[in-house]
C-alpha cells in the first residue's frame, strides 16, 4: 500500500482521533497514489498512525481507520453495523411508523466522505470524496449483507457533491434494483422523496425532531413555513391542530412538492396554502398574522469568507420577520450552515430582535438529531443550529 510521512510533529491530531489529514503536515508520499487511493499515514519517526482515502486539495487524507486494519468487505460490514445499531437504539431504525432516517453521516460515523439515507427500503448513496466514490459497489456490498431484507434498492446520488477537479463524470442512478415507489414514513406522516432530482439525498432528514417540535406548538396557530422545500414542517403543523398553514418558496417545484405532501397527508384539507415567492418579499408584503413562523434557509455561508455577509442575511431575514410578528408568536429559526457558529448565530437574531424592536426570550435551542452524529474530535460536523422564540 502505498504511504504517506508527515510532517515531525504533525501527527497530534491524529493522535486524538481528529479524521483529517492536511496537505501542509505532509512530509512526502511514497508510491504516487491516484485521488481515492488508500494510503498508510506514517509519523516523521515511521510509526504507522491512520489509514485513509488520498485526496487533492487542502485535507490530503480522510481517515478510515486508527487502526491497521485491512479496508475491505469485513471493514465496511463493521462500520455499516455499527451506523445501524446507533440508528437501532435511538429507535430510528426498525420503527413501525418512522422508515426515514441517516443510517451513515460521514465524519460522525466514522466513514468521512459518505452519507447514506433510508427511504422505506431505498437507500440513498452520496460520496463527497473521490476514496468513497471508488469504493462505492464495496460498500453496496456491505450495505445489502448488513440491512438484510430491509433495503431493496440502492440510489447513488453523487453528481453535485463529488470534487468537482476530479472530472468523475458520475451521473446519478440506481446501484442496485430500481423503484417507481418514492414514498417514505417519517414519524407516521407520508412524504414522496425526490431523490431522483431533489436537493440533498431529496429530504431533509436533519429536521425530524425539530418539525416534531412545531406539531407540539401548533394547536390553533396560523402558521407562515419559509422556505419549506417538501414541506416538511407544514405536513406537521397540520398534524399539530394550526388553523391554517402558509408555505412559502421561491422555487415552483419546491411548491409543487408541498402541495403533493399536503395532498397525501391531509386531502382536499383547506387550511393550506404554497406560493412560491421569494422569502424577503413575502415577508415585506404579507398581511396575514401569522403566530408561528419557521425560518430555514438554505446555508446562508457556504465557506468561512462568507461568514460576515451571512450573518448581516440572517439579521435581516429575522428582524424582517419579528417585526411583523403578532404579540405572543413563537419564531422557529434556524441556520444550517456549518461555517456559523451557535454563537454567532445566535447573535445574529439576538441583532435581529434590537433591529425589530421586541423583546425576545429563548424557549429553546435546537440542533441536528441524533441521527446526524458528531464525532467529538471533528467538532466540525456539527452543522445545524435553531432557536424557538417567543416574540412578545
Ligand atoms: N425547510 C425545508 C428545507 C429548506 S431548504 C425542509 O424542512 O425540508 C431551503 C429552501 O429555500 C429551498 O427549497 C430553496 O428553494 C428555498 N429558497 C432559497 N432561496 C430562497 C428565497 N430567497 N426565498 C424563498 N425560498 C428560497
Amino acid at each position: 500500500m502505498k504511504k504517506l510521512y508527515l510532517n515531525k510533529g504533525k501527527e497530534e491530531s491524529l493522535r486524538r482521533y481528529h479524521p483529517w489529514v492536511f496537505s501542509g503536515a505532509v512530509h512526502h508520499v511514497e508510491g504516487h497514489p491516484q485521488e481515492g487511493d488508500l494510503v498508510q499515514v506514517y509519523t516523521a519517526a515511521d510509526e504507522f498512525i491512520a489509514v485513509g482515502h488520498w485526496q487533492i486539495g487542502s485535507i490530503a487524507v480522510r481517515v478510515l481507520s486508527f487502526e491497521d486494519d485491512p479496508i475491505g468487505h469485513d471493514f465496511w460490514v463493521r462500520r455499516l453495523r455499527a451506523a445501524l445499531d446507533v440508528r437501532r437504539s435511538i429507535g430510528v431504525a426498525g420503527h413501525p411508523h418512522n422508515d426515514t432516517y441517516r443510517l451513515v453521516h460521514g465524519e460522525g460515523d466514522n466513514l468521512p466522505g459518505l452519507i447514506v439515507d433510508m427511504y422505506g427500503k431505498t437507500a440513498v448513496m452520496q460520496a463527497h470524496s473521490v476514496g468513497m466514490h471508488v469504493s462505492r459497489m464495496a460498500i453496496a456490498e456491505a450495505l445489502k449483507e448488513v440491512m438484510g431484507d430491509a433495503l431493496q434498492n440502492i440510489y447513488y446520488k453523487s453528481e453535485t457533491t463529488l470534487p468537482f477537479k476530479a472530472e468523475l463524470g458520475q451521473e446519478n442512478g440506481f446501484i442496485m434494483g430500481s423503484t417507481p415507489d418514492d414514498i417514505a414514513v417519517e414519524n407516521g406522516l407520508r412524504f414522496h422523496i425526490d431523490w431522483l432530482k431533489g436537493q440533498k439525498t431529496g429530504f431533509f432528514v436533519d429536521q425530524r425532531d425539530n418539525r416534531s417540535l412545531v406539531e407540539q406548538y401548533s394547536k390553533g396557530r396560523r402558521v407562515l413555513n419559509m422556505f419549506c422545500y417538501t414541506g416538511g414542517f407544514s405536513v406537521y403543523a397540520m398534524r399539530g391542530g394550526a388553523s391554517l398553514v402558509h408555505s412559502v418558496d421561491s422555487s415552483q417545484k419546491a411548491v409543487d412538492l408541498v402541495n403533493a405532501n399536503v395532498e397525501l397527508n391531509f386531502p382536499g384539507d383547506a387550511r393550506h396554502k404554497a406560493f412560491a415567492e421569494d422569502a424577503f418579499k413575502y415577508l415585506e408584503q404579507m398581511d396575514e398574522n401569522y403566530d408561528l413562523v419557521i425560518l430555514d434557509p438554505p446555508a446562508f455561508a457556504k465557506h468561512r469568507d462568507a461568514i460576515r455577509h451571512a450573518i448581516k442575511g440572517y439579521t435581516k431575514l429575522n428582524a424582517r420577520a419579528m417585526e411583523k410578528m403578532p404579540q405572543g408568536s413563537l419564531l422557529f429559526t434556524f441556520s444550517c450552515s456549518q461555517a456559523i457558529s451557535k454563537d454567532q448565530f445566535r447573535m445574529a437574531v439576538f441583532t435581529a430582535a434590537t433591529l425589530a424592536r421586541r423583546k425576545v426570550r429563548i424557549l429553546h435551542q435546537l440542533h441536528q438529531p441524533a441521527d446526524h452524529p458528531i464525532n467529538i474530535y471533528h467538532p466540525e460536523g456539527e452543522y445545524l443550529k435553531g432557536l424557538v422564540l417567543y416574540v412578545e
